[in-house]
């Protein structure tokens, strides 16, 4: 613990007063002083501070024994130590938390601290910040104090171990303190360059700062220097070459004799000079820092306080420091992250009265008895889980995750057919137009196994035989004629529709539902807090159902998702085959081809991926084009290929789809930008062009578009040229078929950033916080759901700094805090 200076000055300046009288305090200053010093002695770290207190000899009490004038210089030499170590202190560590100060703290920094600047008034009130130097840091999204603090380095230099001259090892990362013996300028290559002799008490050691002639004028024979870089060897002698260097004079070392601290940098800044800076700022600024995470909890879980955490973070002083800092501001980050999900699962769910549907079995019955399969254990346990939730006075959210085939859609009827039996309606959101007709397919298909059809027109079919009444589905999407789409549009908003089957447009502006009770919607990546509160504005709070085909670690899904409860598929239905994988060299691209006429030769259809083309979607359609042209003309000129493009109306892509599920091309043809989510049995090939471009998950969402009939099923990859890391990545996708394994070495090798576009997802930047460490991330959730649940509104003043942290993370619903 820090030591409180103030009772002593305050004796002291009393016995001045009294003119050493030695009457300041009961039983005589030797006593208080011993009692001082027992307690002093351990809370004093900074050596020179502790020096001085020796030098002092408060522990050999003579006071009493001292004329009046050596009494006065005694009270002197304390009075001074105690300002000197006051301000020492609050350059340091642990002991440096300045005291909680009863009165304005004497410390020089706030001299320093340009008038009315706050921790978040822009960098350019520090001195020595150009308004160019500012720039420069706002490049890397830094523009205020805050920033600065929070920007962290990259990594550290282990150059805390002293060693001696003799002790050098060639190649290693070493650091001596030495005298300088002789510097001088010399030409090295051509190049005015610095050289220094420099020796301790065992041996001298020659240092050369290539290209850098100035060093001549700071380093003067006599001065002490810290030298820390790798030994290389010149003639047979161990030498630095332009290692890291400081003057050793009465302040922390900041580039050598330590972890020193590296950062990631942008044109125009220089590591030494950024470094200074930070060193400044950190002991000048963190302090103020307001320490958000209530106490109790820092205390509990024996975090470090958030000022020392972002000292150590830049500049620890020690590897066991420096993880206790990344701990604190890591689980910082991930407690904010669950604290303002699950604020939003509250909004959500607490805060807006849900359509309570009853469950009625028997309707549900008939749909399972027509499937032509039995559902799945986990199919089964997971319409139990929904089914609850429906029963619920709170609207559900909950975030359905399943591999492709593994059974989603007939789920999700089933859900939808409980909304329609209690007089509400639902609606299906697909990413795609493609995927929203696929879905209205399949859905009719489900519907008409257990009814009956009654109405069949484009876009609208109703069944009899389900419900007491006949159920009505429809498709709405772009491409339907504007009569008609008006026409269906009414009909949703008359309520004579159950279930509307689209795509986003569903939710926009055009589209008036007359009772929405659910809404399901097909891939989540898509769909945010945004169209919630946009559906929440159209005065419904519906049960709401997100099905995904990523597989998201379960941890992760709670973080990022924590707003959604969890339902997992996590068995495929039997018979499910192991789609062959295999990772092709470019020269086997014949082979590949000619596999593929096999193959269609023997009755069965292919996928080919067109290569990525990243520029735009324009660049990407005319590629593809070509690159569909060269395949149905040079190499699959006896075969009928199909093409889809993100430029083709959705009627055209519609068609080409349609034609494809029918056996009337062989091969199709389409760019990766194009959900290929389709459901055709009878393919069998899945080809993937520069298959080293994609992540893992996406070539396991490319490779489930096959497998799905009763054929041995194949997907191949291209790669003309991979990197390093893309010849793991195929290696890893030609080993591994289970999609959860696959995204958690996704996630390991892009990171959550990539994984998930976390800056189009709303959730605040992760920078300390490792989505890998799992155990970190159930913590902070634990900890989060422990505080909400004392109150969701964190109103008592203890909280109030938290408060307005979330507010500060979570600026959107910056308002839902306050
Ligand atoms: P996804 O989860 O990828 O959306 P689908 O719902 O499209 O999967 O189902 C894939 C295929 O598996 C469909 O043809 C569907 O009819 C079939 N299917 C679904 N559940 C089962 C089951 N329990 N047993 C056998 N086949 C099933
Ligand atoms: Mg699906």
């Amino acid at each position: 613990m820090p030591i409180d200076f103030t009772p002593l000055r305050k004796v002291l300046e009393l016995e001045h007063k009294k003119d050493y009288s030695d009457s300041a305090v009961i039983g005589g200053l030797d006593r208080f002083l011993a009692k001082w010093v027992a307690q002093a002695e351990g809370s004093i770290t900074e050596p020179k501070i502790l020096n001085r207190f020796y030098k002092l000899n408060l522990n050999k009490p003579n006071y009493a024994s001292l004329n009046r004038e050596q009494r006065r210089q005694r009270v002197k030499d304390i009075l001074n130590f105690l300002a000197e170590a006051e301000q020492g202190t609050g350059k340091r560590g642990e002991a440096s938390l300045p005291p909680i100060p009863s009165k304005p703290s004497p410390k020089p920094r706030t001299k320093t601290t340009a008038a009315g600047s706050s921790i978040n008034s822009p960098i350019t009130v520090l001195k020595g910040i150009s308004s160019t130097l500012a720039t420069k840091f706002s490049k890397l999204g830094v523009r205020t104090i805050r920033d600065l603090l929070y920007f962290f380095p990259n990594r550290h230099l282990d150059y805390s171990q002293r060693k001696t001259i003799s002790q050098l090892a060639e190649g290693k990362e070493e650091t001596i303190f030495a005298n300088v013996w002789q510097v001088r300028e010399v030409k090295l290559g051509g190049r005015r360059s610095t050289e220094a002799i420099v020796g301790d008490e065992t041996g001298n050691v020659r240092v050369v700062w290539f290209n850098n002639p100035y060093l001549v004028r700071q380093l003067a024979t006599n001065k002490q220097v810290v030298i820390s870089g790798r030994v290389g060897i010149f003639k047979g002698r161990p030498v630095f070459e332009s290692p890291e260097w400081e003057l050793l004079e009465d302040r922390e070392l900041v580039h050598t004799g330590r972890l020193v601290p590296l950062y990631h940098l942008t044109q125009g800044l220089y590591p030494r000079p950024v470094r200074k800076i930070l060193k400044g700022v950190v002991d000048q600024w963190a302090w103020q820092l307001e320490d958000f995470l209530p106490q109790e909890l820092i205390k509990r879980r024996h975090l470090l306080a958030l000022p020392q955490a972002i000292s150590q973070a830049h500049f620890p002083e020690d590897e066991l420091m420096k993880d206790r800092a990344r701990v604190r501001l890591a689980f910082d980050e991930l407690f904010l992250l669950q604290l303002g999900v699950l604020r939003r699962k509250h909004h959500w769910r607490e805060a807006q009265p849900g359509s309570p549907f009853s469950i009625d079995t028997p309707i549900l019955e008939v749909l399972l008895h027509s499937l032509p399969f039995e559902l799945t254990t986990a199919q089964k346990r997971v319409i139990r889980e929904i089914l609850a939730d429906l029963e619920k006075p709170k609207p559900m959210s909950r975030l359905l995750q399943g591999e492709v085939g593994s059974g989603k859609t007939v789920v999700a009827v089933a859900t939808l057919l409980m909304a329609a039996a209690n007089g509400y309606q639902g609606a299906l959101m697909a990413p795609t137009e493609i995927l929203a007709e696929q879905h209205f397919t399949h859905i009719c298909q489900l519907l008409s196994r257990a009814g009956h059809q009654e109405v069949e027109e484009d876009y609208r079919h109703s069944y009899s035989g389900i419900l007491p009444r006949p159920i009505t589905v429809a498709l709405l999407i772009g491409d339907i004629k504007e009569t008609r789409k008006q026409e269906l549009q009414q009909r949703i908003f008359n309520g004579d529709i159950d279930i509307v089957v689209g795509t986003h447009a569903l939710i926009q502006k055009e589209v008036e539902f007359f009772r929405l009770g659910l809404l399901v919607i097909d891939e989540q990546h898509r769909f945010g807090v945004t169209q919630r509160s946009l559906l929440r504005q159209k005065g419904f709070s519906p049960h709401v159902m997100v099905m995904t085909a990523t597989p998201i670690p379960r941890t992760l899904a709670l973080t990022l998702y924590g707003d959604l409860d969890l339902s997992v598929i996590d068995q495929l239905p039997p018979g499910r085959q192991v789609i062959k994988t295999k990772w092709l060299k470019p020269q086997q691209r014949d082979s590949a081809y000619a596999f593929l006429r096999r193959q269609v030769a023997s009755g069965r259809q292919a996928f080919i991926i067109c290569p990525l083309v990243e520029e735009s979607e324009a660049i990407q359609a005319r590629a593809a084009v070509a690159e569909f042209e060269r395949l149905s003309q040079e190499v699959f000129a006896e075969l009928r290929l199909g093409l889809l493009h993100g430029r083709m109306s959705a009627a055209e892509k519609g068609k080409v789809m349609c034609h494809f599920r029918s056996h009337k091309l062989d091969i199709l043809v389409s760019t990766p930008v194009v959900e290929v989510g389709i459901d055709v049995p009878n393919a069998t090939v899945m080809l993937v062009e520069s298959a080293d471009r994609f992540g893992l998950s996406q070539l396991h969402q490319f490779r489930g578009r096959v497998g799905r009939g009763q054929e041995q099923s194949y997907c191949l990859l291209l790669a003309e040229n991979p990197s390093e890391v893309a010849r793991e990545r195929l290696d890893i996708i030609e080993k591994v078929q289970d999609g959860f394994k696959l995204a958690d070495e996704d996630l390991k090798m892009r990171g959550p950033g990539e994984f998930f576009g976390t800056r189009q997802s709303g959730i605040p930047d992760l920078r300390m916080a490792k989505l890998s460490d799992v155990a970190l991330l159930e913590l902070a959730r634990s900890e989060a759901i422990r505080l909400f649940e004392k109150g969701p509104g964190l109103e008592t003043p203890e909280y109030q700094p938290l408060v307005k942290e979330l507010a500060r993370i979570w600026p959107k619903e910056g308002g839902e805090w306050s």
